[in-house]
C-alpha cells in the first residue's frame, strides 16, 4: 500500500505538489490525470523516493519512502515517460535482467523472471534482439517487462501511451490489463483516457498540484471534462 500524507514537493520556488493525500491499495488500478504541469510526474516520483517531499510523507507498506528508498523501489516499480532513457543494456534480455541482477538473485531466478516478464508483454521470442531494432511499442513493452522483473507490488507508468500508434497502444493496454489481473497494482499517469477508464478502478485528477477529483472510474468522465483532461494531445 502507498500512503501519501499531506505531501508538498517544490522545485526552487515552483510548488509542484501542493498538499496531496492519497492512498493506493495493493492491487488497485489507478489513473492519475490532469493538465500539463499539474504535478503528476512529481507526485508519482515521491512514491519511490525519486523525489523527496518538502513536507508530509509517503509511506510504502508503512515505511517512509525517503528513509528507506530501496524498500520503496522494490515495492513500487516505475516506468518513465521516455523508455529510451531507462534502457541500460543493448539487448532485450540483458536489459530486463539488469534489475534482478542488482538484487543479487541467482541465475535461475533471474532467468525465470526475465522469461516471465517478457512473456507477460508478449516479447518472449525477442530476448536476444537488440533494443534498437524494436518498434516504439515494443520498446515500451520492454520497459514494462524491466519493471515487472523486479516483481513490484505496484507498477507506476508515466504517460506510457504517448507517441504510440494504435496497435502499439492497444497492445500495451492489453498487457497492463493482464498485469493487473495477475494481482499487481497499476498506476497510470495519463492525459489520454481512451480505453483506460474501462480498465481502471479509480481516477484521481490533479490540478495545480492538488487533488481536484478522486472517485470510481465510471463516474469520472464528466468531472474530468471539467478539469480539461479530454484532449489526448495536450
Ligand atoms: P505533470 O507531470 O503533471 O506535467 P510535473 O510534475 O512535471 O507535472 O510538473 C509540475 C510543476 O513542476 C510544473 O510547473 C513544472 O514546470 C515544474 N517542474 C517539474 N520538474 C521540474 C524540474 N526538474 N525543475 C523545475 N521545475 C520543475
Ligand atoms: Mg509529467
Amino acid at each position: 500500500m502507498i500512503e501519501v500524507r499531506d505531501v508538498v514537493a517544490t522545485y526552487d520556488d515552483v510548488v509542484a505538489v501542493d498538499g496531496v493525500s492519497l492512498t493506493v491499495a495493493d492491487g488497485e488500478f489507478l489513473l492519475l490525470v490532469g493538465p500539463n504541469g499539474s504535478g503528476k510526474t512529481t507526485l508519482v516520483r515521491t512514491f519511490n523516493a525519486l523525489v523527496d517531499p518538502d513536507a508530509g510523507a509517503v509511506l510504502v507498506d508503512g515505511t517512509d519512502a525517503s528513509e528507506r528508498p530501496v524498500a520503496a523501489r522494490t515495492s513500487v516499480g516505475m516506468v518513465f515517460q521516455h523508455p529510451r532513457d531507462q534502457f541500460v543494456a543493448s539487448t532485450v534480455g540483458a536489459d530486463v535482467a539488469f534489475g534482478p541482477e542488482n538484487l543479487g538473485l541467482d541465475h535461475e531466478e533471474i532467468d525465470r523472471r526475465v522469461s516471465e516478464s517478457l512473456a507477460a508483454v508478449n516479447l518472449g521470442d525477442r530476448r536476444e534482439a537488440t533494443i534498437a531494432s524494436l518498434s516504439g511499442g515494443e520498446q515500451a513493452r520492454v520497459a514494462i517487462a524491466g519493471a515487472l522483473a523486479m516483481e513490484p507490488d505496484h507498477l507506476v507508468l508515466d504517460e506510457p501511451l504517448t507517441g504510440l500508434d494504435d496497435p502499439a497502444r492497444r497492445s500495451v493496454l492489453e498487457h497492463l490489463a493482464a498485469v493487473h489481473a495477475g494481482g499487481t497494482g497499476v498506476v497510470v499517469v495519463t492525459h489520454d483516457l481512451r480505453d483506460l477508464s474501462d480498465l481502471a478502478d479509480r481516477v484521481v485528477g490533479l490540478v495545480d498540484g492538488q487533488v481536484a477529483f478522486d472517485g470510481p472510474a465510471p463516474a469520472a468522465r464528466e468531472d474530468l471534462a471539467a478539469i480539461d483532461v479530454r484532449d489526448p494531445r495536450c
